[in-house]
């Protein structure tokens, strides 16, 4: 079977999983909304994310492959910032995109994008091949969107929405550390929207303009700050796995060093092979970089650039002054048991919630054959989403109208859904056709209330991949499903 994006994006249309933003007055480039099914799916990737990283982790307890405990904490920071944030942290002079306009079709791309970007004239195929394009020197385009705080609406209130959500951690340092007994090493982790003005969005949700992240800030010693990279690295990277993406799918890509941000010492991307992309080709998924004390000491010391050196330090005006002041604020850290009082670096395992969730869906497409009641062959979609990402857990089936059964499926439902669990009660057409309906939603488990319920006590477990049918009783199916959801 070839994995098309086109049927993935179909199924994502009409099962309500993804849909075009503002469909109906003609939608809105960049910008995606989740169905019913969609919405469970990604509220799953975020609630499994926080679960793994934060609230499942045990500080007592040293992790395989961890250079020792740590602890892990929550945030939650504003969409929008003190515009003095961006300044000092590079966004406003550093966060663009080259791109090139074509002045015959009017249209605007990303420089480093072309040789794959379709031309909209025809016959030709990329950008700049038609004979009629004319196209620009390349410009920058500050990706950060803004926005008018407040009524006056000058440039003076000009404000942006956060491109990354890692800033909000660091400007929140000494508040989490002053607050919550906290000791290094620690993580603090934020999950939100952030907004980037992509010059050519596309590929479905892999770039959008409005997207959700899920980013930690590793914070740690200097020392050990190279031995937390490479955990963090492999943790992340072994996430993914777990929760069901094909190891043939998933690379974990190393970057060279002149592909490193400039105060990196290290950074590797976790990429899927989305099937938009050709053979041998892969998009970033996720990315971990070892980003030293750059960032703590921006926000302390002024927004920092590299020195004839090589070195950072704060950037200058002609004056002599720093190009943009930072907060002023003492930023270290103090280890009371060394004594020693120093700027923590930082590891940045930062993920995409979209991106995740869209590799996720592409992994779980699977077509295969099933025979229907008559035993005929049939074609089945099914998404073999892994049980906890999976959007409905549980479908009940009453399969028949006799002694009191529809109520015994209904009690049943109602135990289910009691128990927290996403639950689907379907008593429409045969029993086959309701099979197909849930497995191209990815449910991993069905069960059936039948006539021999009312005498044995209990129900039939279909399990969604091996296809194996138990029976079970009505009173231990939730306990069961619970435990099965755990393996
Ligand atoms: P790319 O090179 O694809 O633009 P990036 O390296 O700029 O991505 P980061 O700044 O490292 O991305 O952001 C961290 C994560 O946020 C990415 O790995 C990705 O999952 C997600 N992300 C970034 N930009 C977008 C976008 N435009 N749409 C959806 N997700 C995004």
């Amino acid at each position: 079977m070839t994995r098309s994006m086109d049927k993935i994006v179909a199924l994502c249309k009409r099962r309500g999983f993804i849909f075009q933003n503002s469909e109906i007055y003609g939608g809105q480039n960049g910008f995606w909304d989740y169905g019913p099914l969609g919405t469970e799916l990604k509220r799953n990737v975020r609630d499994v994310w926080y679960q793994d990283m934060i609230l499942a982790h045990n500080e007592l307890l040293q992790d395989a492959g961890a250079p020792s405990t740590y602890q892990m904490v929550g945030l939650e920071s504003a969409i929008v910032m003190h515009p003095q944030v961006w300044k000092c942290s590079g966004h406003y002079d550093l966060f663009h995109d080259m791109m090139v306009d074509c002045r015959a079709c009017k249209g605007r791309f990303r420089q480093d994008h072309m040789a794959d970007t379709p031309c909209p004239l025809k016959p030709s195929k990329t950008v700049g091949e038609h004979k009629t394009c004319e196209l620009t020197e390349p410009r920058e385009f500050n990706l950060m969107m803004k926005t008018i705080i407040g009524a006056l609406g000058t440039e003076e209130d000009a404000a942006y929405l956060r491109p990354e959500t890692a800033q909000g951690i660091f400007v929140n340092f000494r508040n989490v550390v002053d607050s919550s007994r906290v000791k290094l090493p620690f993580g603090i982790c934020q999950v939100g929207k952030s907004f980037r003005n992509e010059i050519t969005p596309r590929n479905f949700t892999f770039r959008s303009r409005e997207f959700e992240q899920m980013e930690i800030e590793f914070f740690c010693h200097p020392d050990q700050s190279r031995d937390w990279y490479t955990y963090w690295r492999d943790r992340r990277y072994n996430w993914y796995l777990n929760l069901g993406i094909s190891k043939d799918h998933l690379i974990l890509r190393d970057h060279d060093a002149e592909e490193l941000a400039h105060y990196s010492v290290g950074t590797a991307d976790i990429e899927y092979a989305f099937p938009f992309l050709g053979e041998g080709e892969y998009g970033e998924l996720e990315g971990i970089a070892h980003r030293g004390d750059f960032d703590l000491r921006s926000h302390q010391e002024g927004k920092l650039s590299k020195n004839q050196d090589g070195e950072l330090e704060v950037e200058r005006t002609a004056e002599g002054q720093p190009k943009y002041r930072g907060s002023g604020k003492d930023l270290t850290y103090f280890d009371d048991q060394s004594r020693e009082r120093f700027l923590p670096h930082v590891i940045e395992p930062s993920a995409g919630a979209d991106r995740g969730t869209l590799a996720f869906l592409c992994d779980a497409y699977f077509e295969d054959q099933q025979p229907d009641e008559k035993g005929k062959m049939q074609e089945r979609i099914v998404m073999r989403f892994h049980p906890r990402i999976a959007p409905v857990k549980v479908a009940v089936f009453p399969l028949t109208k006799k002694d009191g059964m529809p109520e015994r499926a209904a009690a049943l439902f109602g135990e289910i859904k009691q128990a927290g669990l996403s639950c689907q009660y379907d008593q429409q057409g045969r029993i086959g056709r309701r099979y197909r309906r849930q497995d191209e939603i990815g449910t991993p488990f069905c069960l059936t209330v039948d006539d021999e319920t009312a005498t044995d006590n209990c129900v039939t477990l279909r399990d969604r991949d091996t296809l194996e049918q138990e029976r079970i009783p009505v009173d231990r199916v939730t306990d069961e499903i619970l435990q099965r959801l755990k393996a």
